[in-house]
């Protein structure tokens, strides 16, 4: 038995057969068995994937030069040599006038190239074995048939095991088939964790060396509360573990049955839950939760679904049936913001690289009109269909606000329309806290984007924000947010992925939050949570922690206190 430990990501217990996969290696084994037509259409075959990796390869290019002023050219340059190398194209096409599969042509070209590089003399060479690789993986990419992909024939009781998961292996996972994820690298807020989260699997990330010990069908467990992940679990491990699970399951189902659109803290204090979506398909899910809204729509990723573009036309199709399914309930779009995390997406092969704030959110939005407009215009086709809200990311300042609502009124004049749709703006720029008072002057509604809002304000890295959740510094930031809103007569709601962590829950009633927008798993131990809680002693509990003046006393207070409210699982009960 080997006791692994990572960071939590998705709550619950999973345990079952694991499944290995480096994805990397997946597409070049993928690839080697891959039957061939005839060679006319393999060397097609192999051309439009090349094509099609070398327009990937520039648009993140592009978008790394835009969003992060890199030198395109620089940083890929080996890559786009290596693609438009005559010996690269020669050897595929020879590989495939020999009868090979397009996909077979490649990796046997990649193979000898990368030979090349690794006996080569000088070091700088040597180590452009490396972007080969990469190469082939992008153009295999293309050609592997996404059929072959393991994820899309798992076998009962599935327990992924990887070392990095992205949204192309994401796509396969489905509600119900896959007992729980565990991944070498990865964070809270990653695409791959919000993703669990919604399907309800729990996940656990950063676990070091867990690859190297594991193979097909050994059994492990999965701890989503803890971060423990056990291989070859027996004993009195498997005894304490089934029990954590049966306890769990059981407060799950009681956290249930706590239905409806808000729910009361013990005295009486109405809080809305709403939810965060990514995805299409989550609104649905989102809706039959009963959730007193959707507080966030992330739509960047229904732009990344479709590769980059998505028409007005689609657009609308998608936020109208939002409105639908919410049934008059608010739906909160979100503009497109572009991230280095969300570039990312793209690809996998971008380093993690922090941009100008100015360079993100609203700014890009504002300063790419031809994306810009086409989503207003959608936006507006579809709000008489429910309450839509418009929701600006990466808001700095008031003037901000000022062109978008001059940028909105245009754009209902050209579709002659009246422009009825509130704005809200995100708090979560250290600029924006400085501004509040004006802001919340100028938006309709005030969202605080705690995520990136930690991130700004200790200059660490999106996967490491949480560490700082206890400081003074942005609990008093909150305070002070909730305050510019009630200033102003402004609703204010949480967005970040703090408002759906249980341990959290007592501390932001305790502040004057009363909305809270999360990802939908997290709702009925939210729920749960809530209806556990005195706003009175809450708000007691706050003004102490405003009081004191470092992390460790904020954490202190915190145990002392907010045992009863904690997690679902909270030391009280003896399972935690
Ligand atoms: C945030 O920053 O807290 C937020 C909700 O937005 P995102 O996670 O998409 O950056
Ligand atoms: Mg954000």
């Amino acid at each position: 038995m080997r006791v692994f430990r990572g960071t939590p990501v998705s709550p619950g217990y999973g345990q079952g057969r694991a499944v290995p996969y480096r994805r990397r290696e997946h597409l070049f084994s993928a690839a080697s068995s891959a039957g061939a037509e005839d060679s006319t259409t393999e060397v097609r075959r192999a051309e439009a994937a090349r094509t099609a990796a070398r327009r990937e390869l520039e648009a993140l290019a592009r978008s790394l030069k835009e969003s992060y002023g890199l030198d395109e050219a620089h940083i890929f340059h080996a890559q786009f040599l290596i693609l438009e190398d005559d010996l690269f194209t020669g050897l595929i096409h020879a590989a495939v006038t020999k009868g090979r599969s397009a996909e077979a042509a490649v990796v046997e070209a990649v193979r000898q190239i990368e030979e090349m590089f690794r006996e080569h003399v000088d070091p700088y060479l040597r180590e452009r074995a490396v972007d080969v690789r990469d190469v082939g993986a992008r153009v295999l990419g293309h050609l592997v048939d996404k059929c072959s992909h393991p994820f899309a024939r798992l076998p009962d009781a599935a327990v992924i095991v990887a070392d990095q998961l992205f949204p192309s292996d994401t796509i396969f996972l489905k509600r119900g088939r896959v007992r729980g994820i565990v991944t070498a690298q990865g964070s809270d807020n990653s695409h791959a964790a919000i993703l669990a989260r919604a399907l309800g699997i729990p996940a656990v990330t950063e676990v070091d060396g867990i690859l190297d010990g594991c193979a097909p069908g050994d059994a492990i467990a999965v701890d989503g509360e803890t971060g423990e992940v056990i291989l070859h679990i027996e004993g009195t491990a498997q005894a304490d573990y089934l029990q954590h699970a049966r306890r769990y399951r059981t407060a799950l189902e009681e956290a249930r049955q706590i239905a409806g659109h808000s729910v009361r803290t013990r005295d009486g204090v109405a809080i809305s839950l709403l939810a965060n979506v990514d995805r299409e398909e989550d609104i649905e899910e989102a809706a039959k939760l009963q959730v007193a809204g959707i507080g966030l729509f992330r739509t960047e990723f229904l732009f990344l679904a479709e590769g980059g573009e998505v028409s007005g036309a689609r657009q609308a199709e998608v936020y109208r049936r939002a409105a639908q399914w919410m049934r008059g309930r608010p739906v909160t779009i979100r503009i497109l913001d572009l991230a280095p995390d969300k570039a990312l997406l793209l690809s996998e092969d971008v380093p993690q690289m922090r941009s100008a704030i100015r360079d993100c959110g609203v700014h890009y939005a504002l300063a790419h009109p031809e994306i810009l407009r086409p989503q207003l215009r959608a936006i507006l086709r579809a709000a008489p269909e429910g309450d839509l809200r418009i929701l600006l990311p990466g808001v700095t300042g008031a003037l901000e606000i000022d062109a978008v609502r001059a940028f909105l009124q245009k754009v209902a004049d050209e579709l002659g329309r009246e422009v009825r749709i509130p704005v809200g703006a995100m708090i979560e720029t250290p600029a924006a806290l400085f501004m509040l008072d004006a802001i919340a002057e100028r938006a309709d509604f005030l969202s605080l984007g705690t995520n990136d809002l930690l991130c700004h304000l200790f200059g660490s890295e999106r996967q490491r924000g949480k560490e700082t959740a206890y400081e003074p510094s942005f609990l008093r930031a909150i305070h002070l947010t909730v305050r510019a809103a009630q200033a102003k007569g402004k609703p204010l709601s949480i967005c970040g992925e703090l408002a759906g962590d249980p341990a959290f829950t007592a501390l932001l009633i305790g502040l004057g939050i009363r909305e809270l927008s999360m990802s939908p798993e997290r709702l009925p131990e939210v729920r749960y949570n809530v209806s556990r809680i005195s706003a009175d002693e809450a708000t007691a509990l706050a003004r102490g922690v405003l009081n004191v003046q470092t992390a460790s006393d904020v954490e202190r207070l915190l145990s002392e206190n907010v045992d009863p409210w904690h997690k679902l699982l909270g030391d009280s009960d003896g399972t935690g």
